[in-house]
């Protein structure tokens, strides 16, 4: 059976853990390049991208990890994950690491400080109903490259975008009790979906 990793070194892992297995996937924490190597594919949560950038390094990861993204595994980062994927970062720290896998340039916090954090209902292609995103100190994104499918946009800007194995959103789908970009992911990439019934 495919594993699906939870990169686990800071921020919202368990939620995105606890959504993945409701939708019957077999989960692992990732923390070591050992953990990365058992795992079919990876959720980068959200969290906060400078100390994750920090944390792949110290834990040995980052080569290990820029390498099977580079090679397919498929991965799905959400906000701190989305900048970690993306290939452009403004305003973040000099030494933080992209991994450069989404032609992306991304803003740290650039929803701003009035609204850094907000809850807002947004269309996204391929599901039937809207999806209550709840973005907290968001990146925003500011240039999308010609490879990249704009999956969602709210006021104009994207917040839910693929390409190819990769799949980022801008918010964090894993605090609301609804799988279904998780469930799009695991689908797109060719997982079976087993839901609890109940
Ligand atoms: N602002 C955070 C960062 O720069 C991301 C916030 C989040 O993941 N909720 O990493």
């Amino acid at each position: 059976m495919n594993t699906v990793g939870v990169l686990a070194l800071q921020g919202a892992f368990a939620a995105h853990e606890a959504a993945l297995r409701g939708l019957g996937a077999h989960t692992r924490q990732v923390r070591t390049p050992a953990d990365l190597i058992a795992v079919d594919a990876l959720v980068m949560p959200g969290g906060e991208s400078t100390t994750m950038s920090r944390l792949l390094d110290t834990s040995g990861m980052y080569p290990d990890l820029k390498a099977r993204i580079a090679g397919g595994m498929p991965v799905f980062g959400t906000c701190a994950g989305m900048i970690l994927l993306a290939t452009e970062v403004l305003d973040g720290r000099a030494d933080q690491y992209s991994f450069g896998a989404i032609d992306l340039a991304v803003r740290r916090n650039g929803y701003g400080r009035q609204v850094d954090s907000f809850e807002t209902d947004i269309t996204v292609s391929g599901l039937a109903e809207p999806f209550h995103a709840v973005f907290i100190r968001a990146p925003k994104v500011v240039t999308v490259g010609p490879s990249v499918e704009v999956l969602a946009a709210h006021d104009g800007t994207p917040v839910v975008a693929r390409q190819d194995h990769v799949m980022v959103a801008s918010f964090h789908p894993e605090l609301t009790p609804d799988a279904r970009l998780h469930e799009m992911f695991l689908q797109h990439n060719g997982f079976t979906i087993e839901k609890e019934r109940g």
